[in-house]
C-alpha cells in the first residue's frame, strides 16, 4: 500500500457577509461583527442572522440554527439545528467524558483538545473518511487527572479513543 500523502486540506474561510478572511475558529466576523457558525456540511462559516436575509448565500436563520451547546465550555463555533436533542454539534457529541466543572485546568485543556478534534473531524470529512470505529461510532473520553463527568447524554460507548488532556 502506498503511503497516503496527507497535507492539511483545510481551506480558507471568509465572512459570507463582507468577505473578511477568517479562521476556522471564528464565531464572529472580525470586520463586520456578523455572528458566525461553522457548517460541516458546507465546510464553511455561515452567518447566523436574526433578520429577513436568511436566504442570502452563506446565511442561516437564527430560528433554525444556533451554536453548539459547548460554545462556552469548549469554545465550539459549530452550527447545530435548533431542535437537536443533545444541543451538541457532530464533533462535540463524540465526546462522552470530559474534565469535571471543578477542574479549571482540565477544562482549559478540554477546550484545546476539542478545538483540535473539530479540526480533525472536519479534515476527515474533507478526505471523505467515515468517523467510525469497530463496530460503531467513535466516542472520545477527554480526560484529565481529576475525576471526569459524562459530557453527552444518551450515548453509549462502543469504542473509545483516549485523548489525554493533562
Ligand atoms: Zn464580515
Ligand atoms: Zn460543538
Amino acid at each position: 500500500m502506498r503511503p497516503m500523502k496527507v497535507t492539511s486540506c483545510m481551506r480558507d474561510f471568509h465572512c459570507p457577509n463582507c468577505g473578511q478572511r477568517l479562521t476556522f475558529e471564528n464565531s464572529a466576523c472580525l470586520a463586520c461583527g456578523s455572528a458566525l457558525g461553522f457548517s460541516l456540511d458546507e465546510m464553511a462559516l455561515l452567518v447566523i442572522t436574526t433578520g429577513d436575509d436568511a436566504d442570502r448565500a452563506g446565511f442561516v436563520s437564527a430560528s433554525e440554527y444556533e451554536l453548539c451547546a459547548n460554545r462556552h465550555l469548549a469554545e465550539c463555533n459549530w452550527l447545530v439545528p435548533i431542535r437537536t436533542p443533545t444541543w451538541l454539534c457532530s464533533s462535540c457529541v463524540l465526546t462522552i467524558e470530559r474534565p469535571n466543572d471543578a477542574d479549571p485546568a482540565g477544562l482549559a485543556e478540554f477546550a484545546r483538545a476539542e478545538a483540535a478534534k473539530r479540526r480533525l473531524v472536519a479534515e476527515l470529512r474533507e478526505l471523505k473518511l467515515p468517523i467510525v470505529g469497530a463496530p460503531g461510532p467513535v466516542f472520545l473520553r477527554v480526560i484529565s487527572k481529576a475525576p471526569v463527568e459524562p459530557a453527552a447524554t444518551g450515548t453509549t460507548t462502543v469504542g473509545a479513543v483516549m485523548m489525554r488532556s493533562a
